[in-house]
């Protein structure tokens, strides 16, 4: 008979020789989870019937299949966990990292004062992907209205879908397609405290270096850059931003660990301050630029 127990087992071990035990036990709880609807210790303690069970593991059957041929778990699941928030993810849009989680957490520590001296503040999400950081944001600042920007129409369809599963933040998040790069693509307002972005950073030639699971499934367009134009994006950002960002205004970028140096020259070539942070492993991972009056 299938039970609870053993349908955990057969996932966690048919997963062993792909991933550490911890993380196929964590993948088996939360198949189980999103195939039943019940946290796990629930399933558990009241089992569902055998006719469900049976529905369940179908599912999971199916999960399991695609989970071998390296898709990601929050592709299948069709979500993951950011900042506290929970954010749709589908294929054609990147899974946020825990990097770009740990960026909103610094924006938070160091904007915090300034937002709270400021009775509106303008920001600026640009290649917003699945809206995480917008969304972060807008729940950091609650006196923030937040432009998030895009050029995918999968991106923006899924920044859509998480903009409205978020009703209270929804009013002050403005959903904006546009090709950063375009010379037809003008900021909207006069000016910025709160400039961010993760842009497409991961260079052609570290492609190799790149996971199977993130290559095959994840767009390259919001990965990948050229080697030949590696700062293409800040560039324009700075180009069409940087003169009207805020007196007490931040720009927080999320960069190539080996650019740190280069991406904040050209933050400096464009008269602002700027300092090279690292993320939670260690590597040169944000770059944070402001005004030099604001020192
Ligand atoms: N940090 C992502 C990765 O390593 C890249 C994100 C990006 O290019 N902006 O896959």
């Amino acid at each position: 008979m299938t039970t609870i127990r053993s349908l955990k087992e057969y996932i966690a071990q048919t997963l062993s020789s792909y991933y550490p035990t911890e993380e196929a036990e964590s993948i088996a709880r939360r198949l189980l989870e999103s195939a039943y609807g019940v946290s796990y210790p629930m399933l558990v303690i009241t089992p569902p019937k055998d006719t469900q069970i049976h529905e369940g593991q179908k599912m999971i059957e199916g999960w399991m299949e695609r989970l071998l041929n390296h898709e990601p778990l929050q592709y299948i699941l069709g979500f993951t966990e950011f900042d506290g928030l929970r954010i749709k993810v589908a294929p054609g849009v990147l899974i946020p990292r825990p990097e770009t989680e740990y960026l909103c957490e610094l924006i938070r520590e160091r904007f915090a004062p300034t937002a709270k001296k400021k009775l509106h503040i303008q920001a600026i999400d640009l290649c917003t992907g699945s809206g995480c950081i917008a969304l972060s944001l807008s729940a950091s600042f609650p006196n923030a209205e937040i432009e998030a920007v895009d050029q995918s129409d999968l991106a923006l369809m899924t920044a859509r879908n998480n903009i409205e599963a978020h009703p209270t933040l929804a009013p002050r998040l403005n959903l904006i397609k546009a090709d950063l790069l375009s010379d037809t693509f003008i900021p909207t307002s006069e000016h910025y405290d709160l400039i961010v972005s993760n842009p497409p950073y991961v260079l052609e030639k570290e492609r190799t270096e790149i996971h199977p699971h993130v290559l095959d499934h994840e767009p390259s367009m919001a990965l990948f850059v050229s080697d030949k134009t590696p700062l293409l994006f800040y560039e324009a950002i700075l180009k069409k931003f940087a003169h009207i960002l805020s007196p007490e205004g931040l720009i927080a970028f999320e960069i190539n660990q080996s650019l740190g140096h280069d991406t904040a020259n050209l933050c400096s070539s464009h008269g602002l301050i700027a300092e090279i942070v690292q993320d939670q492993y260690g590597r040169d991972r944000f770059v944070f630029a402001k005004h030099k009056t604001n020192e």
